[in-house]
């Protein structure tokens, strides 16, 4: 492999601390130079990813920490930056590659510019295909590079339709966990707090996609983001409950053949395959034992318990800017939910009463409708919070 010029974009987080793994199993600084890490307020590992990696630049995106950030890297020869600028100057790096791991829409931006500059987006940020995405793919259009797909579901995904003739794709049938309340009923889930919500029990994740998880809110999203991304028709997206998560999604042909990929469920399997994409090298990952495992079950999924699911439905048949609203509205139910000011299943109620609000938008999809669109979703959403 010719070495590459990487930055990423969320070091600090539970996908970005997977991807410093995988660039050391894949020779480290033989096969990547850093170019840049960015996290937020955890300056302290930031620094020390900087330092570790040989980055030239480190990014906090608060920029009450850029004095944090510059004494940890004084001596280092690692320079500080901070706030957006900061980030857009690490998308533009001359980077052969991009891991876009920032959560939420605050990843947008950079994603662009990174996207628009010609970079390989390793792209795990799934909220930048849910809220802009036609922006979003043609901004890699007009840049030239690829687009990587990190999310486990849409890493498996891309896998099978490789060596496959994308003509005969029938349907791709995305696998979900079902999180922590699978079997519970919606009585119960009425009641659950966020420390039950995010302890998921086959992947270890940061807290809000975990939480994402347990509502299948993170489901909903990946449906849109497998729609925009492989170019789908709504009926074309499938969902099917999995709760080993050892199937990591599926792809069925024309010919009623399907075709998954499997794997333990460790991110660094899919950060591996869009890093050294389109070799595939060793990772030290653990492996499959089929005895072990003796089975593999499906069930349907409940859209009654696990209403995000429609709404993603909505989503899709809707277009224009529901993709942003419902995003921008569910972040915001979220932060509630963890803050103990929103249950469980409100997340939803909310989300769809703002998609329902909002209906009537204009359906112009520039960065700046997008914006528009997300800052009064946030805003009704903490209006439905307080009433
Ligand atoms: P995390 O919370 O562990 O990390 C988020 C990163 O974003 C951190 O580096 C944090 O400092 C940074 N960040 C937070 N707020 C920011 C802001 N306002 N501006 C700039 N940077 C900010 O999250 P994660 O689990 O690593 O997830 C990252 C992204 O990857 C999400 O979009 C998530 O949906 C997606 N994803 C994660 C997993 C997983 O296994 N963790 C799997 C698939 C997809
Ligand atoms: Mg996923």
């Amino acid at each position: 492999m010719t070495q590459r010029r990487i930055a990423v974009f969320g070091a600090t987080g539970s996908i970005g601390v997977n991807t410093l793994d995988v660039i050391n199993q894949l020779g480290g600084q033989d096969a990547f130079t850093v170019s840049a890490v960015t996290g937020n307020r955890n300056v302290e590992r930031l620094a020390q990813q900087a330092i570790d990696h040989n980055a030239e630049m480190a990014v906090t995106a608060d920029e009450q920490q850029y004095a944090a950030l510059k004494t940890a890297l004084s001596g280092s020869g690692v320079r500080p930056a901070a706030g957006a600028s900061g980030l857009i100057e690490a998308a533009v790096m001359n980077n052969d590659l991009v891991m876009a791991a920032i959560v939420g829409t605050a990843g947008l931006k950079p994603a662009l510019a990174a996207a628009r500059a010609g970079a390989d987006i390793a792209l795990a940020n799934k909220e930048c295909l849910v809220s802009a995405g036609p922006l979003f793919l043609s901004a890699v259009h007009e840049g030239g590079g690829r687009l990587l797909p990190v999310d486990s579901e849409h890493s498996a995904i891309f896998q099978v339709l490789e060596q496959n003739q994308r003509r005969a794709l029938e349907r791709v049938i995305i696998t979900a966990s079902g999180g922590p309340f699978r079997t519970k009923t919606l009585e119960e889930m009425r009641h659950v707090d966020a420390a039950t919500a995010r302890a998921h029990p086959n992947w270890s994740m940061g807290l809000k996609i975990s939480i994402d998880s347990a509502s299948m809110f993170n489901k909903a999203l990946e449906m849109i983001e497998a729609l925009h991304l492989f170019s789908l028709r709504p009926d074309q997206v499938e969902v099917i409950v999995h709760p080993q998560s050892i199937i990591h999604s599926m792809v069925g042909y024309a010919d009623g053949s399907v075709l998954a990929q499997l794997g333990c469920p460790d991110m660094r399997s899919a950060i591996g395959y869009a890093l050294a994409y389109p070799h595939r090298p060793p990772l030290n990952v653990e492996r499959l034992d089929f005895a072990k495992l003796a089975r593999l079950d499906f069930e349907s999924p409940d859209e009654q318990r696990f209403p995000a699911l429609k709404l993603a439905r909505i989503v899709m048949e809707r277009g224009g800017l529901q993709g942003a609203i419902l995003n921008a509205a569910k972040e915001i139910a979220l932060e509630a939910f963890i803050e103990g000011r929103c249950g469980f299943l409100e997340m939803a109620d909310i989300t769809g009463q703002v998609m329902e609000n909002m209906r009537g938008a204009p359906s112009a999809c520039g960065i700046e409708d997008i914006y528009a669109a997300d800052e009064e979703a946030r805003r009704q959403a903490a209006g439905l919070i307080r009433a």
